[in-house]
């Protein structure tokens, strides 16, 4: 078993990386390494293979970039083609990424680049021609860029695949393992995940993980100590319009990040909000990049200091003093949530987080509550008291005890009614894989 590290008296300098990297650590303004750092660095300088779970906001890309990029400053290389490759599941997180692989070199003579969709093609066939040392990329347009021999893979010396739990959610399994295909063998592979018990991560370690070591920092369990968690209780979603410009109008924050479950819900806030005259912008897939990048950036700078989001934004944001998460929607699971969470309180800084709870989102949360082993103070606002107060009855686990099935049967009734002659209709015609449908919804 090994020692356990004592973190709190380390600094960077124990991790016997080069000056240049540790000049810009200093410039941007690390004071010592975060958990994840601390672990994983090491094992990477040792040109293992890792498998690390780390939570959002851990400073887990510093802790793949840092020691990647001492790899790749002492063993120079005469070989064409790119040395290290970064793969993020979205546009956002890997723009992030390449920012602070920017930063982080920005004493050395490494270049970098990213390739993501929604950008101009034939630029990025010129950026690749110039010959990166690191490419940033997200997978479908990286494929595209391989298939066209834009891109030279075949010497890699490091993989990363960050946020893989994320990739293989949104469906990009084949497309890693395509670009895995065509990588050098004996590359080293690093896969971050924000959880190691997840079905496709295992297979996909399994896959393209050799003799590697496991660090798992955090289970997703783990409590969020530096963020406030509650909940208000509402009866519908005029109610939940009300809460949340009451909260928005009324809270202490630098900048909120508002949830929404789906696009639509995203962009019929954002009129209504306005009229209170709150400065806010939305983020959803629906947008084209130019537009996404805009947002990203007038949210930055503080132009707006609050997005209305979907999930997609849950995994790629980072942006310094998000300290108030409100989640309109309660997330479909706990793994989305604690996504969703960690767009605050991040790098030890504290935040608040609110969930805004209908009496048919009660069960969710409950579950999710369970899930995250944690309770969710649950917050009167003075005035804004809907009718609903929870249900009547509570199990063990901390769902409602009565079914719906009980709670209402007539409205089931009709409902399996309503179902069976729909399913009629539709005898013959393709459906889209439950999965699928809700990620086009939601992205
Ligand atoms: P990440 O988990 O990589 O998305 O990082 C979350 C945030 O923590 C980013 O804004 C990083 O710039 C910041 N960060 C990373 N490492 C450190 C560190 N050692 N000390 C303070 N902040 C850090």
């Amino acid at each position: 078993m090994q020692p356990t590290p004592n973190e709190s008296s380390s600094s960077f300098y124990d991790l016997s990386l080069q000056e240049k990297l540790l000049k810009a650590v200093e410039q941007v303004g690390y004071e010592k390494p975060t958990a994840v750092q601390y672990q994983a660095i090491p094992s990477i300088l040792e040109d293992k293979d890792l498998l690390v779970s780390a939570e959002t906001g851990s400073g887990k890309t510093a802790a793949f970039l840092l020691p990647t990029l001492h790899n790749l400053l002492i063993r120079p290389s005469e070989k064409f083609g790119i040395r290290a490759l970064i793969l993020a599941p979205t546009r956002e997180l890997a723009q992030q990424t390449f920012s602070q692989c920017q930063l982080l070199s920005q004493f050395t003579d490494l270049t970098s680049g990213l390739i993501t969709g929604g950008e101009d093609f034939k630029k990025q066939q010129s950026l690749l021609r110039k010959n990166p040392a690191i490419i940033v990329a997200t997978p479908g347009r990286l494929l595209e860029l391989i298939a066209q021999d834009s891109i030279n893979i075949r010497h890699l010396e490091v993989l990363i695949l960050d946020e893989a739990d994320r990739m293989l959610d949104m469906g990009f399994s084949d497309d890693v393992l395509a670009i895995v295909e065509q990588c050098n063998k004996q590359r080293q592979t690093l896969l971050f995940s924000a959880t190691l018990t997840h079905y496709g991560v295992i297979k996909m370690a399994d896959k393209v993980l050799k003799n590697h070591k496991t660090i798992a920092l955090n289970t997703l369990h783990d409590g969020h100590d530096n963020i406030e968690q509650q909940m208000v209780l509402a009866d519908d979603y005029e109610h939940k319009q009300k809460l949340l410009a009451w909260l928005l109008l009324n809270e202490t924050y630098d900048k909120a990040l508002v949830f929404t479950n789906t696009k639509i819900k995203a962009d019929e806030l954002r009129g209504p909000l306005r009229g209170h005259k709150l400065r806010v912008g939305v983020l959803h897939g629906d947008m084209d990049q130019k537009d996404r990048n805009r947002m990203m950036e007038l949210f930055r700078e503080g132009t707006i200091n609050i997005v209305v989001a979907t999930d997609l934004a849950a995994r790629g944001l980072d942006v310094k003093g998000i300290n108030l998460v409100i989640n309109y929607d309660v997330p479909r699971n706990g793994i989305d949530y604690i996504h969703r969470i960690g767009r605050t309180g991040r790098a030890e800084e504290s935040g608040r987080t609110i969930a805004l709870v209908n009496s048919t989102e009660w069960n969710i949360i409950s579950g999710i509550a369970r899930f995250l082993k944690q309770k969710f103070n649950r917050r009167i606002i003075e005035g804004l008291q809907g009718k609903y107060n929870g249900p009547k009855k509570i199990k063990a686990s901390g769902k409602s005890s009565v079914s719906k099935k009980k709670e209402e049967p007539k409205k089931a009734a009709a409902k399996k009614v309503k179902v069976r002659e729909r399913d009629k209709k539709n005898i013959g015609k393709r459906r889209i894989p439950k999965q699928k449908e809700q990620a086009a919804e939601t992205e």
